[in-house]
């Protein structure tokens, strides 16, 4: 694709600028309700929520890959608040436009938006990660509810969550993956226990979530009753495209960057020592490979075509950078290495990389394992025979 800015974009991304220095400063980043007037004043403007129409509360921009990358640009520049994290921006949202219902879009989406519906995504249980479809979780419905009995684990920030989207056996005499249902829930409920699990890096964002006869409204099911397995791959879908976004291993090799400037090795600053420069061009090499295939996937999905592996390999590219990255910055900042992440004294530099490089070893598994979509990439992608 083209990434040369024409006359048009260029006066877009001067009207971008100028937007942000009428509505952003700095010392708003603390206050919560300076940053949701932000956000509603950047979605009215077309900035934000692009691709969710205005009657579910986004901007309902056509899809533009430069316009989009303007706005992350600048907003990035000046520290400007973006839509809100989470997996109900990123994963939820887009399913309910691909398979819910008129009434699912309006009730969920607008306050997913605000913050106010925060969810957490109830897919992996003990015995089922990546061979998804043999979950046991049951769902009944008894008197126009969902009962819902089970285990779900690895459920991250459940223990911050208002919502729940989970897959559930609602059919258990059909096939193994044709009796799974999709099913939306509150969590602030008697018949949820959630408790959150400690971490290798001391943090807890993990949780495992208990159902005993909780409860969802009949109504409360995206697709039909069986049709989980197809709306969770629209799911997974989002969910892969968002881990794979060319734009955080850019963002992490930048911070490498100044790490590096920053550290001094052999008295000198590290940036200086060839055997780093080499590191630190090889890993660039990379990061502009995922630029790259970013921006491939990102025209596919604006035309409408179907990007293939590319998504899978944008994955795997995440992956592989942010090891590789890690394992660099832990390097440069030697001896600090050994420090745990200290989370009560705010995280000095040296202890932010330590705990990189202990998040780095998750996104080999959060979304689909490095080995399992290896597989796919092989034998999908490339016709390669099965493993
Ligand atoms: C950061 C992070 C966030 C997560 N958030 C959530 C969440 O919010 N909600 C949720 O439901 N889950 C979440 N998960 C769980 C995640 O989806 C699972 O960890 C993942 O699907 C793998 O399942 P598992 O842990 O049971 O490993 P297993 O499936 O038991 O796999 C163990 C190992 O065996 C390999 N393996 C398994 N089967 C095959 C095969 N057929 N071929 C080759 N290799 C194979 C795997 O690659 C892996 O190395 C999260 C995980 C992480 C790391």
């Amino acid at each position: 694709m083209d990434l040369e800015l024409s006359e048009s974009h260029l006066a877009f991304q001067e009207e971008v600028e100028n937007f942000l220095v009428s509505n952003w400063r700095s010392d708003l980043a603390k206050d919560p309700e300076a940053i949701s007037v932000f956000r509603r004043t950047a979605t009215g403007a077309g900035y934000l929520y692009r691709n969710v129409p205005e009657i579910y509360g986004g901007s309902g921009q056509s899809p533009d890959v430069l316009k989009a990358k303007i706005i992350r640009e600048s907003f990035a520049g000046v520290r400007a608040p973006r839509e809100m994290p989470g997996v109900g921006m990123m994963m939820l949202v887009p399913t309910l436009l691909d398979c819910g219902s008129e009434l699912q879009k309006q009730s969920f989406i607008p306050r997913t938006l605000t913050g106010e519906y925060r969810w957490a995504q109830g897919y992996s249980e003990p015995g089922a990660g990546s061979d998804l479809a043999s979950l046991r979780t049951k769902g009944e419905l008894v008197d126009g509810h969902w009962l819902i009995n089970g285990q779900k684990i690895w459920t991250t920030m459940a223990h911050k969550c208002t919502h729940m989207f989970a897959l559930v056996r609602t059919e258990p005499d059909a096939g193994k993956h044709a009796g799974i249902s999709y099913l939306l829930f509150e969590l602030d409920q008697p018949g949820v226990t959630i408790r959150p699990l400690k971490q290798m890096n001391g943090d807890k964002e993990f949780c495992e979530v208990f159902f005993e006869d909780a409860r969802a409204p009949a109504d409360w099911i995206v697709g039909e009753r069986g049709e989980g397995w197809r709306v969770s791959k629209s799911t997974l879908k989002h969910e892969r495209n968002s881990v794979g976004a060319a734009s955080g291993s850019k963002d992490l090799f930048d911070k490498l960057v100044k790490q590096a400037r920053k550290t001094t090795l052999n008295e000198r600053p590290a940036i200086e020592d060839p055997l780093v420069r080499d590191r630190l061009a090889k890993i660039q090499g990379h990061v502009m490979a995922h630029l790259c295939a970013g921006y491939y996937q990102l025209s596919c999905d604006a035309g409408g075509a179907d990007a293939g592996i590319v998504g899978l390999m944008n994955k795997m590219n995440t992956t592989v950078i942010g090891h590789e990255i890690a394992a660099a910055a832990s390097e440069v900042i030697g001896d600090s290495n050994l420090q745990m992440p200290d989370y009560k004294v705010g995280r000095p530099g040296a202890e932010k990389w330590v705990n990189q490089q202990m998040l780095s070893l998750a996104a080999a598994l959060g979304g689909g394992t490095s080995n399992i979509n290896l597989n796919i990439i092989a034998e999908r992608g490339l016709g390669l025979p099965r493993d």
